[in-house]
């Protein structure tokens, strides 16, 4: 499996599940923000998410935020979910992966990376030899960057969906 490609693809982050986490002995997620919990900048959270954080706490699950955004938009969402984050974690890079395996007291073996983006997210994931759970973007953003990173992103999307017969 190359460094690029998602290890799980998920619809939605609320779909996966205590049940699947336990089953590849995963104790510890890090969350990506922006299109994985909540549309890009948006202050409240996709439907669920809120519901989804409570059952993850509830079934022993330790999460911390790591995002590449400013403080000013991560701290107030992560305070908002009661939990507590990296911003400007400059992902793929495993400077801000580090910092939050630290603050999970967690080992890459047990501790899997949520989020969106593959060049961020996946890449920095398997850089530090942990899973990457990778979700569908919630809302594709409309500029020029992005628009290139979705379209690059597509084509292993589309590749995992062959291998594996569709999203969880
Ligand atoms: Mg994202």
């Amino acid at each position: 499996m190359g460094l690029l490609n998602p290890d799980y693809l998920f619809k939605k982050t609320t779909n996966i599940t205590p049940d699947f986490l336990a089953k590849l002995g995963i104790k510890n997620l890090i969350l990506d923000v922006d299109n994985t919990l909540a549309t890009h900048g948006n202050p409240q959270p996709a439907p669920g998410v809120e519901e989804w954080i409570k059952l993850m706490k509830d079934s022993g699950i330790k999460l911390v935020i790591a995002s590449n955004n400013y403080a000013k938009r991560v701290a107030p969402f992560a305070d908002r979910l009661g939990l507590d984050y990296i911003s400007f974690s400059v992902k793929p890079s495993p400077l801000g992966f580090s910092k939050a395996l630290k603050k999970l007291d967690g080992s890459a073996k047990d501790t899997a990376v949520v989020g969106d983006q593959i060049l961020t997210d996946v890449l920095g994931a398997h850089l530090m030899g942990m899973k990457a759970l990778m979700v569908l973007a919630i809302l594709e953003e409309g500029t020029p960057g992005f628009k290139i990173k979705r379209r690059f992103e597509k084509g292993y999307i589309e590749k995992y969906i062959r291998e594996h017969g569709g999203a969880l």
